[in-house]
C-alpha cells in the first residue's frame, strides 16, 4: 500500500476509491482533484502550499473563520467527557440542554423549542412531517401539500431535493416525493423583463398565492423559502416580494418554514434572514452556520404556535436519529455561539464589513460583462451576460461560469459558479484588508475572463 504522503498519491487514491458529491467523478479524475490540507481565518492551504482565499466560507458554513481553537477545545472536552449518548428513551445531556437555552435566545421571541439533526436535509425531511403532523393533530389532515420554489435548495435526502426546485436532482432517483409543488422564483435579473424589481416581486407573490388558490389553500400545510437563495445563485427578492406573500399565507393559513440554512447565524447582518423580509416563520430550518461546520450539526426551530398543539395534543413524535443532540456537536455550536455573540459578529457584519464589502462587490457592475452585481450581509452574487443592456445569457454550453470559477481557485479565490452567476459568501470575520484583496481577485477574474469571452467570440 502506498502512503498517502504527496498530492499525487492522494489524487490516485481519491480517484480510486471516492464518489464525490454534485461531481461528475470520471471527468473529475480525468482533470485531477484539488487537494486542500489545512486552513486558518479565512484562508485555505492546498498540497501545492498555495494560499487560498475562502470566498465561500466551505460550503456557505464556516461563519467565524477556519481553526478557531475555542470551538477545538471546546469538542475535545466534551468528547473526553462524554463523546456519546442519545436523547431518545427519557435521558438527556449537558451540552444539549445548554445549546437549546442558547438558541431560544438569538432566536425571535416566538422560539423556544428545538429539534436536533445531523444536516439541514435531515431538518428539513422533519419539518415536512411536524407541518403535517400539526394539521393531523388540528384536525385538518387533508392539509398535506407543502409548497416550494423553482431554484430553491433545501438538500439532498429525497423530500429535501423534492422541496428543492433543481430538474438535475429531481429526475435522477424519482423525485418528487406528493404533495410538493413549486412555485416560480424572485428572479428579477433573469426574468423581470420591462418590470421594476418591486412591481416584478409583487407579481410572483401574487402568482405563488394564485397557485395556492389553484391548489386549494385547505389542501395547503405548509410554504418554504431561503430568505434569499443561496444554491440557485443568490437571488435577493424584490423588497414587495416576501411581505406580500407573508401576508397572503396568514390570510390563508398555511404554515411559513423558513430555511435558515445559509441566511442564519449572521450570514444577512441580522441573527437570521427572514428578520429583515416581513416574514414571521412557524418553523426555521438551520444547519450550516449553527457549528459553523466544525462538526455536522442541524436543528429544527419550532415556533410556539406549533410547539404548544405538539405538547398538548401531540402523542409520542415517532421521528429521531441516533445523532441527534450528539453531545461534540452541540459542544461545537455553543463554542460557535459564543463566539459570534462575544465578537458581535451579527453588528459587524450589519454595520461594518458588509457594507464595506458590498460597496465595492456592487461596483463590479461598471463592467461590460457583469450584468448586475448584489450583496446582503456577506452574500452576494453578480452575474456575467454578453449584453448586459438586453440581460441576456451566454450559450450553456460556453461554461463561462465553470471557466471563471477556474480562474478564480487558480488566482487565490473560492468562488462558486451557479450556471454564469458568480456567488460569495466569506466567513464573518472578514478583515477589511482580506476584502480587499477578495476585491481585486474578482476583478481579476473578471477581466480573464472578459479576454477568454471576446478570443472566442462569445461577447455580444
Ligand atoms: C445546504 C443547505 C441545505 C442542506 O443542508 P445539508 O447539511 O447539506 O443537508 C438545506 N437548505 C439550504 C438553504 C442549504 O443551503
Amino acid at each position: 500500500m502506498n502512503s498517502l504522503n504527496t498530492k499525487h498519491a492522494l489524487q490516485q487514491a481519491d480517484a480510486a476509491h471516492h464518489i464525490h458529491p454534485f461531481t461528475n467523478t470520471r471527468e473529475l479524475n480525468a482533470r485531477g482533484v484539488r487537494v486542500i490540507t489545512s486552513a486558518k481565518g479565512v484562508y485555505l492551504q492546498d498540497a501545492d502550499n498555495n494560499q487560498i482565499l475562502d470566498g465561500m466560507s466551505g460550503l456557505w458554513c464556516v461563519n467565524v473563520g477556519h481553526g478557531r481553537m475555542e470551538i477545538v477545545d471546546a469538542v475535545t472536552k466534551q468528547l473526553e467527557k462524554l463523546a456519546y449518548y442519545n436523547t431518545f428513551f427519557n435521558t438527556t445531556h449537558p451540552s444539549v440542554v445548554e445549546l437549546s437555552r442558547l438558541l431560544s435566545e438569538v432566536t425571535p421571541a416566538n422560539f423556544n423549542h428545538f429539534h436536533f439533526t445531523g444536516s439541514g436535509s435531515e431538518s428539513n425531511d422533519t419539518i415536512f412531517r411536524l407541518a403535517r403532523y400539526y394539521w393531523e393533530l388540528m384536525d385538518k389532515p387533508e392539509k398535506k401539500i407543502v409548497l416550494a420554489r423553482r431554484g430553491g435548495y433545501h438538500g439532498s435526502t429525497v423530500t429535501a431535493a423534492s422541496l428543492g426546485g433543481f430538474p438535475s436532482m429531481h429526475k435522477q432517483g424519482g423525485m418528487v416525493v406528493p404533495d410538493v409543488f413549486h412555485a416560480p422564483a424572485p428572479s428579477w435579473w433573469a426574468e423581470g423583463g420591462d418590470l421594476t424589481p418591486e412591481a416584478f416581486g409583487l407579481r410572483v407573490a401574487h402568482q405563488t398565492l394564485e397557485l395556492i388558490d389553484a391548489i386549494g389553500a385547505h389542501r395547503v400545510a405548509a410554504m418554504i423559502g431561503e430568505p434569499i437563495m443561496g444554491a440557485g445563485g443568490v437571488i435577493i427578492p424584490p423588497a414587495t416580494y416576501w411581505p406580500t406573500l407573508a401576508k397572503g399565507l396568514k390570510e390563508r393559513d398555511i404554515l411559513f418554514i423558513s430555511d435558515e440554512v445559509i441566511c442564519g447565524f449572521g450570514r444577512t447582518g441580522h441573527w437570521f434572514g427572514h428578520e429583515m423580509m416581513g416574514t414571521s416563520p412557524d418553523f426555521m430550518t438551520m444547519a450550516k452556520g449553527i457549528s459553523s461546520g466544525y462538526i455536522p450539526l442541524g436543528a429544527v426551530a419550532i415556533s410556539d404556535r406549533v410547539a404548544n398543539v405538539l405538547l398538548e395534543k401531540g402523542d409520542e413524535f415517532a421521528h429521531g436519529f441516533t445523532y441527534s443532540g450528539h453531545p461534540a456537536a452541540c459542544a461545537a455550536a455553543i463554542a460557535n455561539l459564543n463566539i459570534m455573540r462575544s465578537e458581535r459578529l451579527v453588528e459587524y457584519v450589519r454595520d461594518d464589513i458588509g457594507p464595506y464589502l458590498q460597496a465595492k462587490w456592487k461596483a463590479l457592475a461598471a463592467h461590460p460583462m457583469v450584468g448586475e452585481a448584489v450583496m446582503e450581509g456577506l452574500i452576494g452574487a453578480f452575474q456575467f451576460t454578453p449584453d448586459k443592456n438586453a440581460r441576456s445569457f451566454f450559450p450553456e454550453e460556453a461554461k463561462i461560469g465553470l471557466t471563471a470559477r477556474d480562474f478564480s481557485f487558480d488566482n487565490g479565490l473560492v468562488m462558486r459558479a451557479v450556471g454564469d452567476r458568480m456567488v460569495i459568501a466569506p466567513p464573518l470575520v472578514l478583515t477589511r484588508q482580506e476584502a480587499d484583496e477578495l476585491i481585486s481577485k474578482a476583478e481579476k477574474v473578471i477581466d480573464l475572463t472578459y479576454a477568454h469571452a471576446r478570443s472566442h467570440g462569445l461577447m455580444g
